[in-house]
Parts: structure tokens; C-alpha cells; sequence
């Protein structure tokens, strides 16, 4: 069977020559004769692929020497609770921008270990913007400051990086990191589940301003503590080895694509191409703010919601799958991360063209 275009939410495609690597380097990497999940992760095997994946994503994201890059487990879901564990300090408070439903999660937990301030929230709104940069409420004195980037549910990401006058800023970026170039040094903690735009699942990315770590709250769990991974280069316990070196070979690919810079051209005009499909149409609509609108989740409706299944099977039949959308949201969604080829989405393009025409 020819491989379709996914456009899953997550786990998502991942790129045709680190699966082809993958497969090439499974009965025997690299003339060990074993497969990496065979490995070690003390042998010096592991040690030099997990240091390499390290150095290369370093270098993609021009991550300054003053921050651990830590592979762990648990997705971004544990950093839910391992962020306040480790930031927020005994009595603290931390603001939060409510911009969607990962938004939600990460709030509820953090409201578990002390106090959270909802400094902006595009709740009433549906969750079809960004607020502003004015609208943000931001307390003086919090620990630090948490935002989304990108809701990959409601397909909204901020257009800019909140300025918060010192406060270290905390970013969920599962869904964005790797699709452009960012400015490491402007964020206390950058975290990513890899299943949406790094790697397999089971991978989970925390990079972290070293002088934020070690000043837990109390009971928390050894697993949870930042300061251990990082004294144990993401070693303390056995780290997702075969996760860790798929993400290598992913870091190596984007490199080879020309870094980030070029990713975020491909990635640009990726969503340009549907979003402009969309908007010159009566028949899809998408309800975010332009400006808001994220590059790597587009959701979308049919004029007429009966439809949908239709949508969705013929798509299928033509090798388009896993267009469904999120179920608190209806309609489709297209997540079109750094693995979606753009052929994939021109292939879309002209699908719903001609869907419209036939049904429209
Ligand atoms: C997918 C996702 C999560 C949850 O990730 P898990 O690794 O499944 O815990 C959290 N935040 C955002 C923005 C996501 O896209």
C-alpha cells in the first residue's frame, strides 16, 4: 500500500527518510548489531547518539549554553504538574493566558500547588484569537508566566512572544516547536511532547534557564524534579531510547532541509495555500481571527456539517486520512506539521476544490 498523507493532530507523520533510516539501521545500527531499542543507554552506542541528537537540536534552535535540554517521559500533560513543582515555589502564585483547551489543562493542574492567576482569557470568545499583548493582566511578583502558542485543538497561535518584564515565560509549544526559528533566550521554560512535530511519542522536550531548576516544592516526586534529570543528562532512570534516537534523526533531517529558517518558509506557505482555499470559498469556513491563525492546525467546516462523513471518506479514498476534527470542536481539522510534505497539501487543495464543485 502506498503511504497516505496523515493529517493527524498527533502522533503525526514523520518524515519518509528518518522512517527509511529507521528501518534501514533496525536489525543492526550502524554495525553494532543491534537495534537502538536492543541498546544499552549507558553503552557508549546510546551515549553517542543521545549527545548527538542533543548537539543537533542545540544547533537548530541556537539553544544558549545557560539551558538544559532534557528527554523525558510522561508528555506534556506530566509538565502540567512538573512546572508548578518546580517553579513555582512555596506560596508562590503564576499567571496563566487562557487561550484554548490545552490552555485549561495546564491551569487546572497548576491550581493543584498553588495560586494561579488568569491574567487573560479568549475563553468568551470561543478561543478564536490571541489576546493582545495590553490585555495581559500580569501579575508582579508571580513565579512565572505560562502560555500556549499554539492551541493545537482550536488552531490558534500567538503571532508574537509575550513580553512579561522579566518573569520567566513558560511555553507549551508540543505543537509549534521546530516549525520555525525562536528565540530560546526569551523563555524561562520551553516544553513539547515530540508525537506532533519531533518524533515518536513517549519523547517529551523540556528546555530549561539552569538557574530556575533545584528549588522544588516540597514532596516532590524524584521523577519530577527537573535539577535530577539534568544532573543526570536525562539518565537518572532509562530514558525512551528508541523515541530519543528517532527525534536524532529527525533533528538531522531538518538540517539537511536547511534548519528552521527553511522550514518556516515551507511551513508558511503551507498554511497560506489552505487557509487561502478556505477563505475564497463559501462552502469551508475557519473561524480565527487571521492574524491568529495557526500554521501547523487548521480546522475547518463544511457549509453544510451532513456532509462531513462524505468529506471524510472520499478524502480517505484518495489517500487524505485522519481529517476528522477535534470532537469539542466538529468539523475537520488538517494538521500540517514540519513532516507534511507540501504535496500533501496541495494534494487537499485540490480535493476540497472539487469536492465544493461536486457538492458545494
Ligand atoms: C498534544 C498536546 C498536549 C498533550 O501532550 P501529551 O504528550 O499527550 O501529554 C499538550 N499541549 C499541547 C499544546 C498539545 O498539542
Amino acid at each position: 500500500m502506498a503511504r497516505v498523507y496523515n493529517f493527524s493532530a498527533g502522533p503525526a507523520m514523520l518524515p519518509e527518510p528518518v522512517l527509511a533510516q529507521a528501518r534501514d539501521e533496525m536489525l543492526d545500527w550502524q554495525g553494532s548489531g543491534m537495534c537502538v531499542a536492543e541498546m544499552s543507554h549507558r553503552g557508549k552506542e546510546f551515549m553517542s547518539i543521545a549527545a548527538q541528537a542533543e548537539a543537533d537540536l542545540r544547533e537548530l534552535l541556537q539553544i544558549p549554553a545557560n539551558y538544559k535540554v532534557l528527554f523525558l517521559q510522561g508528555g506534556a500533560s506530566s509538565q502540567f504538574a512538573m512546572i508548578p513543582m518546580n517553579l513555582l515555589r512555596e506560596g508562590g502564585s503564576a499567571d496563566y493566558i487562557n487561550t484554548g483547551s490545552w490552555s485549561k489543562k495546564a491551569i487546572a493542574e497548576a491550581r493543584r500547588y498553588g495560586t494561579v492567576n488568569v491574567v487573560a482569557s479568549t475563553e468568551a470568545d470561543k478561543f478564536t484569537r490571541a489576546p493582545a499583548q495590553d490585555e495581559l493582566k500580569l501579575t508582579a511578583g508571580a513565579a512565572y508566566v505560562h502560555y500556549t502558542p499554539n492551541e493545537t485543538i482550536e488552531g490558534v497561535e500567538f503571532p508574537y512572544v509575550p513580553e512579561t518584564n522579566g518573569v520567566p515565560l513558560v511555553a507549551d509549544m508540543s505543537s509549534t516547536l521546530l516549525s520555525r526559528p525562536i528565540d530560546v533566550s526569551r523563555f524561562g521554560l520551553i516544553y513539547a511532547g515530540a508525537q506532533k512535530n519531533i518524533g515518536p511519542a513517549g519523547l517529551t522536550i523540556v528546555i530549561v534557564r539552569e538557574d530556575l531548576i533545584g528549588q522544588t516544592l516540597p514532596g516532590t516526586p524524584t521523577m519530577f524534579d527537573y535539577k535530577i534529570h539534568a544532573d543526570n543528562e536525562s539518565m537518572y532512570n532509562t530514558p525512551p531510547t528508541y523515541a530519543w534516537y528517532q527525534a536524532g534523526l529527525v533533528f538531522k533531517w531538518l538540517k539537511d532541509m536547511g534548519g528552521l529558517e527553511a522550514m518556516a518558509a515551507v511551513n508558511a506557505r503551507k498554511a497560506k495555500k489552505l487557509y487561502d482555499t478556505i477563505d475564497a470559498s463559501s462552502f469551508y469556513q475557519n473561524p480565527v481571527d487571521p492574524p491568529a491563525r495557526s500554521w501547523m492546525n487548521v480546522p475547518f467546516t463544511l457549509a453544510n456539517a451532513e456532509l462531513d462523513d462524505t468529506f471524510i471518506k472520499e478524502a480517505k479514498a484518495q489517500g487524505l486520512t485522519t481529517l476528522k476534527g477535534h470532537r469539542s470542536v466538529g468539523g475537520m481539522r488538517a494538521s500540517i506539521y514540519n513532516a507534511m510534505p507540501e504535496a500533501g497539501v496541495d494534494a487537499l487543495v485540490a480535493f476540497m476544490q472539487d469536492f465544493e464543485r461536486r457538492q458545494g
